[in-house]
């Protein structure tokens, strides 16, 4: 039996098939249909990562079209037995702590959230409707980011705004949690003390955010209501003063200027004026591509130190996704400014990207940890979907 797993975003629709070989998942292709709403586009590759679909369209399919495309693919031409379908949905709300099957009522419920996240919860639930319309016997799981942050203190998930705004649901949801949970489940087989004990997370990718772990459970993290506070990302501020909104919008602004500059034009992009993405940053001569990286390994080493508070201490620290995967020159820059909360820092096992970053006997241990979404989604649909 197989899992499609589907990823959604506002442009493309990404997805994962896995293969079912007794306790394990296997990648048996990945790819996405991009460009959804223009010359739309399928590409695909094996797990080894050779193309064997390379498909362009010359209209637009929408998300549903691309679904049922997809669909049809697998189950028509390739005659896979495809068990369920798991799809990445960004929010689960404040009462969904865990991954749930999709039904009627489910989707109701995930359609009164996207006031919430209305940048891509419409996306997320799309591909849910078409494959409830066409294929009703096909189960569905669906899994949030924001689940894994459920465990949370109330005092971690609130803001200090009036309780009339706090009952509309204005609290602090966090993201990246499925990321979180996988790297959570794979720490315990590296430094199991640890993945026991207190763990900063930093999952840098062209999103980005931190989470403190507590024996593996979430106790805080940088992203609040939206996916817009904490951590400076590629083209995302991060935190600024709300008054900047205030000063802006009394300039003139409408919500939709601020919001395209603050989504689309700040972050790593802002500061530099040289590109959103680290790899083209760290090759460039510009100084301002070196002010905003410092600027970068700045914020983190401030949220570190918060998030070291709210845990009481720290025992490790874990690099993830794109940037903390790869950028030799962030992490060092991170761990060295962590040298205050006991991390001895190993150059030369950075620069062959660890695993282990931190010297033997270091108090705090440090890690870089790929992560894997699409095979954390595929694990809870299959957990969710008996056999
Ligand atoms: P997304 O959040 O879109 O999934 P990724 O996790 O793929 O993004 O991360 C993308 C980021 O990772 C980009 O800024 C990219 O430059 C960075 N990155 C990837 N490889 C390297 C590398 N070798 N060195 C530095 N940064 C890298």
């Amino acid at each position: 039996m197989s899992l499609l797993v589907l990823n959604a975003g506002s442009s493309s629709l990404k997805f994962s098939l896995f293969a079912e070989q007794e306790d394990a998942l296997l990648l048996r292709q990945h790819g996405r249909v991009e460009e959804l709403l223009g010359e739309s586009r399928l590409v695909a590759t094996d797990a080894a990562g050779v193309r064997v679909e390379d498909r362009a369209f010359g209209a637009p399919l929408g998300h549903g079209g691309a679904t049922a495309l997809l669909l049809a693919r697998f189950l028509d031409h390739d005659g896979i037995a495809l068990r369920a379908v798991g799809h990445r949905v960004v929010h689960g709300g404040s009462h969904h702590a865990a991954p749930v099957r999709v039904d009627a009522a489910v989707l109701a419920d995930l359609d009164a959230l996207v006031p919430l996240a209305p940048l891509h919860q419409p996306h997320n639930l799309a591909p849910m409707r078409e494959i409830a319309a066409r294929h009703p016997g096909l189960p569905q799981v669906a899994c949030f980011d924001t689940a894994f942050h459920r465990t949370q203190p109330d005092l971690a998930q609130r803001y200090a705004l009036p309780e009339r705004i706090t009952a509309r649901g204005v609290h602090r949801y966090g993201f990246h949690g499925l990321s979180y949970e996988f790297v959570a489940r794979r720490l315990a087989d590296v430094d199991a003390a640890a993945s026991r004990g207190r763990t900063v997370v930093l999952h840098l990718g062209n999103g980005a955010s931190m989470c403190a772990m507590a024996a593996g459970r979430s106790v805080a993290t940088t992203m609040g209501f939206t996916a817009l506070e904490g951590l400076p990302m590629g083209t995302r501020s991060g935190s600024i003063d709300p008054g900047i909104v205030l000063y802006l919008m009394a300039q003139g602004l409408d919500a939709r200027a601020i919001e395209h500059m603050l989504y689309h034009e700040s972050g790593l992009l802002g500061v530099s004026g040289v590109a959103s993405d680290m790899r083209v940053l760290e090759a460039s001569a510009d100084p301002r591509a070196a002010l905003a990286i410092d600027f970068y390994c700045y914020r983190i080493s401030r949220e570190l130190g918060s998030l070291a508070a709210a845990l009481g201490g720290l025992d490790a620290l874990v690099f993830t996704a794109g940037i903390g995967e790869n950028s030799v020159r962030v992490r060092e820059a991170v761990c060295r400014q962590a040298a205050w909360l006991g991390l001895g820092f190993d150059a030369a096992a950075n620069r062959r990207h660890g695993p282990c970053l931190s010297l033997p006997g270091s108090r705090v241990r440090a890690w870089v940890i790929p992560t894997d979404e699409e095979l954390m989604i595929a694990g809870h649909t299959r957990d969710l979907v008996p056999a």
